[in-house]
C-alpha cells in the first residue's frame, strides 16, 4: 500500500505533467472509483469537464489538484495508479477513470486492481479539502508540529505503532514506515506511548524524517509490485528495508533473525535484540 513517499512521488509527477493544463473530457470507467463522489459519475465528468489544473497538494496519503476553487481529490487505496502517457495507447483493464487535456497531450489514467482507491471533487477544496480535513499534518509538512504531537502521543495509552498509524495524531505513516522508523530508534512496537520519555519520541520522528527522506531518493517502495510513479515505474526502497517483510533474515544492525509478530490483522516486523519487548506493567 503506498505511503507517504510513495504518494509525495506521485504528486511530483502530476505537478510535472498536469499543473497548467486544462481537462478535456473525463470517462468514467468503473462506478467504484467515484463512490466517494456522492453526486455521482456523470456529476463528477459534467463538473471536471474545462477546469484548469493550478496546482498539485498532499496532506499524508491524501493528493489533490486545485481546479479554481474546488479540487480534485484522490486517494490511492491499496494499489491505486495515477498513470500519464500517449493518450491513444490501449486501455488496461483496471483504468478506473481517464481523463484527456485539450493540448491533446499526454492524459492521465486512474487504475486500481482492487479498487479501494477513490477520487472526487471537492468543493471549495482548492486551499484544504473538507473531506480530509480532520486529518493531522505529516511529518514532512512545515505545519507538523514535533512539540504538539509529542504530547499527544504522551497522552494516550496504546502502543507506539498504534499511534503512529493514527491518522488523526500524525498522517501519511503506515505499516511498513512505522516498522522501520521504529528499528531505527529502537523502540518495540508495542511499548506505551504514555510511558516513553520525551526524548524517545523525538527520536522516533527524526527516524521516521530519515526512513522517509531516504525513501524519496530511492523512488518509494513497490514492496507488492502496485505501487509505481506517474510514469509506470517503480521505486527500489524495498532493497533498504531493515525488518519489513523480512521475517527470520538478519537484522542489519546485529545479526539476530527479525521476528513477525501478528497487529492488527497484519504484522509487525522488529529485532528482539535491538527492539526488546517492553516488561508488563506492575
Ligand atoms: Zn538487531
Amino acid at each position: 500500500m503506498p505511503e507517504l513517499p510513495e504518494v509525495e512521488i506521485v504528486r511530483r509527477g502530476l505537478e510535472r505533467h498536469v499543473v497548467g493544463r486544462t481537462i478535456d473530457s473525463v470517462q468514467p470507467l468503473h462506478p467504484r472509483a467515484l463512490r466517494r463522489h456522492l453526486a455521482g459519475p456523470d456529476d463528477f465528468a459534467a463538473a471536471v469537464r474545462g477546469r484548469k489544473v493550478t496546482g498539485a497538494l498532499r496532506r499524508g496519503k491524501y493528493l489533490w489538484l486545485p481546479v479554481g476553487e474546488d479540487a480534485l481529490l484522490a486517494h490511492l487505496g491499496m494499489s491505486g495508479q495515477l498513470l500519464i502517457g500517449d493518450p491513444s495507447r490501449p486501455l488496461t483493464p483496471h483504468v478506473r477513470v481517464r481523463l484527456t487535456f485539450t493540448d491533446s497531450g499526454p492524459d492521465l489514467r486512474f487504475s486500481d486492481q482492487r479498487t479501494f482507491g477513490h477520487l472526487s471533487l471537492a468543493a471549495g477544496g482548492a486551499v484544504m479539502p473538507a473531506p480530509i480535513a480532520h486529518i493531522a499534518p505529516d511529518p514532512l509538512e512545515p505545519a507538523f508540529d514535533l512539540a504538539a504531537v509529542t504530547a499527544r502521543i504522551r497522552s494516550r495509552r496504546t502502543g507506539i505503532k498504534r499511534a503512529l498509524l493514527d491518522q488523526s495524531l500524525v498522517s501519511g505513516i503506515g505499516n511498513i514506515y512505522a516498522d522501520e522508523a521504529l528499528w531505527r530508534a529502537r523502540l518495540h512496537w508495542a511499548r506505551e506511548s504514555q510511558l516513553l520519555r520525551p526524548d524517545a519520541v523525538t527520536r522516533l520522528f527524526a527516524a521516521v524524517q530519515e526512513v522517509f527522506a531516504e525513501s524519496l531518493s530511492a523512488g518509494g517502495t513497490t514492496f507488492d509490485s502496485l505501487y509505481v510513479n506517474v510514469n509506470g515505474e517503480g521505486g527500489y526502497f524495498e532493497r533498504s528495508l531493515a525488518v519489513y517483510g523480512r521475517a527470520g533474515q538478519p537484522c542489519r544492525r546485529c545479526g539476530t533473525p527479525v521476528r513477525r509478530d501478528p497487529f492488527m490483522n497484519r504484522s509487525a516486523f522488529s529485532c528482539p535484540k535491538c527492539q526488546p519487548r517492553p516488561r508488563p506493567r506492575p
